[in-house]
């Protein structure tokens, strides 16, 4: 039991458990169902004598805005200058305006990250990172929604959607030869009964196969439909979940068209069909590194503006 412990409860490997688990267990079971439901669909269709286009049009789509939005983390960057102006009194959990070329612009300390980090980015537990106008931190793409990966991130669950409900359709159809879906029968449709059947040889391999599937592509239905739902009301509301929360006021806030395109870039509607374009990436400001400083007379770390 000791040595139990001493291997999976220490520290160190518990980040690295949190950390597989986080970004590469429940991302893989999400390429594996693509990928299921891709090859089993396009077989089928190629068995049907019928062209299985589409069934490579979704996940190149997927696959491609999956790739985009890691790629594009929208993690704050820091900024090799010092923070730009001096200001008096700045506590723990003050915020600064600083007056950039006549813009206001508002930072925040993220002692974590141990910079001055702009006004509407957030710290990201799993990440271990401030994001940029983070939305939320995707647990089934491993990693946080931001400013830049978040239209990848709306076109993946579009996609994600449209590709598994066309790959349900047609496994659905063939496995409703074997089994009646409308009778008795329709609870061979529930993964764990069948799985139960096939222990005890009462269903085929196959069988198991696809109605695991047909599952979990209706769940990943229903969990993308809603996950794209809820990314373009954010998009086209200028606004994040986390500030709606707690009713923050977004300054940059334009109308929908213009939330748009702040996201989806000035050749946004491109976006819908091609996840890779050489246009530049939406802008994530920068962050700055804060200089703590020893205050003798008030016993504790303070930054370099407080002393
Ligand atoms: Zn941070
Ligand atoms: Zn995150």
């Amino acid at each position: 039991m000791d040595v139990f412990k001493r291997i999976f409860m220490s520290p160190k490997n518990q980040d690295l458990v949190a950390e597989i688990f986080l970004h590469y267990v429940l991302p893989s079971f999400n390429a594996f169902l693509i990928t299921g439901i891709t090859l089993t669909t396009a077989k089928l269709r190629l068995g049907q004598g019928l062209h299985p286009g589409w069934c490579y049009f979704f996940p190149m789509q997927i696959v491609l805005n999956w790739v985009q939005f890691i790629r594009n983390r929208s993690i704050v960057p820091t900024s090799p200058e010092s923070f730009p102006g001096i200001t008096s009194k700045l506590t723990f959990n003050d915020q600064i305006s600083l007056n950039i070329n006549n813009q206001e612009v508002r930072y925040k300390a993220c002692h974590p990250c141990g910079m001055y980090v702009p006004i509407r980015s957030h710290h990201c537990p799993y990440c271990r990172k401030c994001i940029y106008v983070l939305d939320h931190h995707c647990f089934f793409l491993g990693y946080c929604v931001g400013r830049q990966n978040m239209k990848y991130f709306v076109m993946f669950c579009v996609y994600a959607a449209l590709g598994t409900g066309y790959g349900v359709y047609h496994i659905m159809d063939v496995m409703t030869y074997y089994r009646d879906v409308s009778g008795t029968e329709s609870i061979y449709f529930f993964f764990p009964f069948i799985l139960v059947m096939y222990i005890m040889e009462r269903a085929a391999g196959f069988e198991v196969y696809y109605v695991f599937l047909i599952d979990f592509g209706l769940g990943a239905i229903i969990i993308s439909t809603f996950l794209a739902s809820m990314g373009t009301f954010s998009v086209l509301n200028g606004s994040t979940p986390y500030e709606d929360k707690r009713n923050i006021k977004v300054e940059e806030k334009d109308g929908m068209v213009g939330n748009f395109l702040r996201v989806f870039g000035r050749h946004g509607l491109l976006h819908l069909v091609f996840p890779v374009l050489p246009f530049p990436e939406a802008r994530v400001d920068k962050g700055y590194t804060i200089n703590y400083q020893y205050n003798q007379a008030r016993q504790g770390y303070y930054t370099n503006q407080d002393c």
